[in-house]
């Protein structure tokens, strides 16, 4: 008889990588500020650690009053359509994460059924939908932008906020599968995006020194897939195309990028057709504020108790309300 493989081996995350120690996911967890579920990267999160996360976030929007940044707010997802255009697939087919559902009739439910109660893989009636989770909060805003036809001489800025999904399971608990970016994207000329990429780095390194984090900047390269990723991965370094804030959380001596600061020359213009005043193709840049992994320095560096955080931190993230 042909035997379906058991479901543990058709999940691409084995059980057993759940298990597994890493003491500051397990200090958080024990202190309650994460909940596991257990899915590496996947957490609930405590009201302490939402209390944190909504004062960068208003803290965040306090740094950036004076861009005359255009709200817009997506769900955590775009359109299938979107997703194939933006070429994520080409650049990062490694963590891309589609919403795939049931299309069967009451047939293949019994199936489904069936197939759960032997532990066997249930997952063929499953199909592709529309709906892929947004990679970053920019993604979602090139095809709007794109739509509104040629930009007007001072360009744009655009504010977003996202719960972004990225498969990438990790012990680490600043590696999350499921996590909140806020970005400011900047449309406009080469000059527009260079000065305000500029702008930010400062801004980006004032606010983490008022949170009295230990950071540096250093330049950076996104993580391309397969070996021509590599080439694409350098000619980005050499170029200066990205650059990030980085904070020791997890360990003393490995960094992690909590802020980044990217300029994508024409990339974005180019592949959605966005256009300049002067209908040549517009430049766009971002920079992305990682919510869950400042908060997670914050706690680190600054202890779990919130009520003995340094005043003057507390005066940052809360001094406005
Ligand atoms: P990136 O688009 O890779 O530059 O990401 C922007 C920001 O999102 C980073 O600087 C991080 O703060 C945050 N980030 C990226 N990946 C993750 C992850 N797996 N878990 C938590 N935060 C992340
Ligand atoms: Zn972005």
């Amino acid at each position: 008889m042909n035997q379906p493989a058991p479901i543990q081996k058709q999940a691409i995350e084995s059980v057993a990588d759940i298990a597994g120690v890493n003491p500051l996911r397990d200090a958080l967890v024990d202190a309650g500020l994460l909940i596991p579920t257990g899915v590496q990267g996947l957490f609930g999160r405590s009201g302490e650690f939402e209390h944190v996360v909504e004062a960068l976030d208003a803290l965040i929007t306090r740094l950036g009053a004076d861009q005359q940044a255009e709200v817009l707010r997506f769900p955590p997802a775009m359109s299938r359509p979107d997703f194939e255009r933006s070429e994520y697939l080409k650049g990062f087919p490694q963590l891309a994460g589609t919403v795939h559902s049931f299309c069967g009739g009451e047939h293949e439910q019994q199936r489904v059924l069936q197939c759960l109660e032997r532990g066997e893989d249930w997952t063929e009636y499953q199909k592709p939908t529309y709906v892929v989770f947004a990679p970053a909060a920019c993604y979602p805003v090139y095809p709007v932008m794109a739509r509104r036809g040629a930009l007007p001489e001072e360009g744009r800025i655009v504010d977003a906020f996202s719960y972004c999904f990225r498969h990438e399971p990790s012990l680490d608990p600043t590696r999350m599968q499921l996590f909140r970016m806020r970005e400011y994207i900047r449309f406009g000329t080469p000059e527009q995006i260079q000065a305000f990429r500029s702008e930010w780095i400062e801004r980006g390194t004032r606010m983490i020194e008022m949170l009295e984090l230990p950071n540096s900047i250093d330049l950076a390269n996104d993580p391309f897939f397969g070996r021509g990723g590599k080439i694409v991965a350098r000619s980005q370094r050499e170029q200066n195309l990205k650059f990030e804030l980085l904070i020791p959380i997890e360990s003393d001596d490995r960094l992690t990028a909590c802020l980044s600061f990217n300029y994508h020359m024409d990339h974005f213009g180019l592949l959605w057709g966005i256009k300049a005043s002067d209908e040549s193709v517009a430049h766009t840049g971002c920079v992305g504020f990682g919510l869950e992994r400042l908060t997670l320095g914050l706690f680190r560096h600054h202890g779990f108790d919130i009520a003995k955080w340094p005043k003057t931190v507390c005066d940052v993230l809360w001094g406005h309300a």
